[in-house]
């Protein structure tokens, strides 16, 4: 379908013609056909969101209303829940029973900014003067710009589409390239549950060449982008020609903490999930083993055997225990990723190679992986894969392991696993992470912070701060007793 533009409130062709095929992870089958905007589409979509938001039509809604709207989109959402997460198994290759949390948790995320949009949002301050009423209110930062990753397309794209309506932005989203088909039915409810046209626009098309159009155009006000550092980082150089704000969720490296006093069973189970849930394609994922030397042996030849164990298929296998890589480009540089960890020292125990038997040729399947005997210096512990890859690392003393696990560029999350509550104190505090899990390993919820410290990004989605992101403080000062101020000699 070529009409999968959303634009000033209407389905639109894009105006040079071009499409895009979106193809299944897990067997090559075309899933789609889609919209691939080029420049004229991105203008039309800035004037729309750029008008709408001049109108101030949305913008003089009040909070309660906007949250209102929102309550209805999660309604719909729910209503459409199996449609939505089937077209999110398809584009990723997920086993669907992952896409239907998936879709539980955007709609878990859409109700809580309608929670939080209806709290009070003006302050008065109090100033110590009876006739000066002083007070910050909170208004809309304005259009925005928002570019989602493939790895939870619409989870992604509804930490900023839930926040900037309950604020009352205007905004252009751009999910990523491969997995467009759960924005499009998204922007079916958006129209659906009557959002004032203008409001909500989809873009669809290539990050390399729309995304310096949509991120460094002087008309928007705020990009918001969840992907790679690199990307992260020409979207903020871009953005300070104009001073634009940027909220940027960009990698992880992320380390998992094993004392030798935790309690084993449920560490080295977690550790499992932490590092192959979704064989890795999460900015969260676990990657980064870092073990007690008296317990190493015994965590890691469990691990690895509970690695080879796990069953990888496409979301139509009854087997399957986690999914494909996105692509054959992706699946490559998770093979190289791996073949410089070996060249570099690392010890592979289990995988390594991606899989290329039978039905797996059809798809781009990489089996779970572990490398041991890996240190802070090397490329594997220092860089995201982005794959279904573990690097174990040892410590002897507790402050070895923090060093350890702060030795990276990243700070996006972490774990540490140990009875002693003292030490999991110190070291949760210790850790220069956005999230840390004591005991524990993934969970998050959308009432809480999420985002990452030093190169993992800028700014918080979720939490409340997730809202603030889209607002800007505004402070007025009314003299209800207006005098002359007597600063210079009157002549
Ligand atoms: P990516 O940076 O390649 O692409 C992300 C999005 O940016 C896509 O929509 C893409 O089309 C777009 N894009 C590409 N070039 C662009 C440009 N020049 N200007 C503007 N947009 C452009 O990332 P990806 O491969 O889709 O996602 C994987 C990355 O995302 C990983 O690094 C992962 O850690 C990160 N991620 C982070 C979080 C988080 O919460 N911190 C969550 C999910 C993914």
């Amino acid at each position: 379908m070529s009409n999968t533009l959303y634009v000033n409130g209407k389905w639109v062709s894009p105006v040079e013609g071009q499409t895009c095929d979106v193809i299944s992870p897990a067997d090559g089958h075309l899933v789609a056909t889609v919209a691939e905007a080029t420049a004229p589409d991105v203008e039309l979509a800035i004037k729309a969101a750029r008008t709408a938001f001049d109108s101030g039509e949305f913008t003089s809604w009040s909070f309660e209303k906007r949250s209102d709207l929102v309550s209805k989109i999660a309604d719909l959402m729910e209503r459409d829940l199996k449609i939505l997460a089937k077209l999110e198994s398809d584009d990723t290759g997920k086993r669907l029973i992952e896409a239907e949390y998936d879709i539980a948790d955007v709609i878990a995320c859409f109700r809580h900014f309608a929670e939080i949009g209806k709290k009070e949002h003006d302050r008065v301050v109090n100033v110590g003067i009876e006739h000066i009423d002083s007070r910050v209110v909170q208004e809309p930062v304005g259009v925005c710009t928002l570019i989602g990753p493939w790895n939870y397309p619409l989870l992604q794209v509804s930490w900023k589409v839930a926040p900037a309506l309950v604020a009352g932005c205007t905004f252009i989203v751009k999910p990523a390239e491969l997995t467009p088909s759960t924005a499009i039915h998204l922007f079916k409810l958006i129209d659906e549950a009557g959002v004032p046209a203008g409001v909500a626009n989809l873009i669809l098309g290539k990050g390399s060449s729309i995304g310096d159009l949509l991120t460094a155009d002087p008309r928007i006000d705020l990009v918001s982008f969840t992907g790679s550092l690199g990307i992260g980082q020409r979207i903020m150089s871009l953005a300070s020609k104009t001073i634009k704000k940027v909220a940027l969720e960009l990698g992880g490296k992320n380390p998992n903490i094993i004392f030798a006093d935790a309690d084993l069973d449920a560490a080295i189970d977690n550790a499992v999930t932490a590092g192959f849930l979704h064989s890795g394609q999460v900015c969260s994922a676990g990657t980064r083993l870092v073990v007690e030397k008296s317990i190493h042996q015994k965590v890691v030849s469990e691990i690895a055997l509970r690695a080879k164990e796990i069953k990888v298929g496409g979301p139509d296998s009854t087997e399957a225990e986690t999914g494909p890589l996105i692509s054959a480009n992706h699946l490559n540089k998770v093979q190289e990723y791996v073949d410089k960890a070996v060249a570099e020292g690392a010890k592979l125990l289990v995988g390594g190679k991606k899989l290329t038997e039978g039905d797996f040729a059809k798809g781009n399947f990489f089996p779970p992986t572990v490398l041991d005997g890996c240190n802070t210096k090397m490329s594997c512990v220092q860089d995201e894969s982005f794959g279904p890859v573990i690097t174990v690392e040892t410590f002897e003393t507790e402050a070895e392991a923090i060093a350890i696990a702060n030795d990276t560029i990243y700070g996006l999350s972490g774990a540490v696993w140990t009875k002693d509550d003292a030490k999991a104190k110190r070291v949760s505090r210790a850790l220069r992470h956005g999230t840390v899990w004591v005991n524990d390993y993934g969970p998050y919820k959308p009432q809480a912070e999420w985002g990452g410290f030093k190169a993992s990004g800028i700014g918080r989605e979720l939490g409340e701060h997730g809202l603030s992101e889209f607002l800007e403080s505004k402070h007025i000062w009314t003299n209800n007793m207006p005098a002359k101020s007597g600063w210079f000699a009157e002549r």
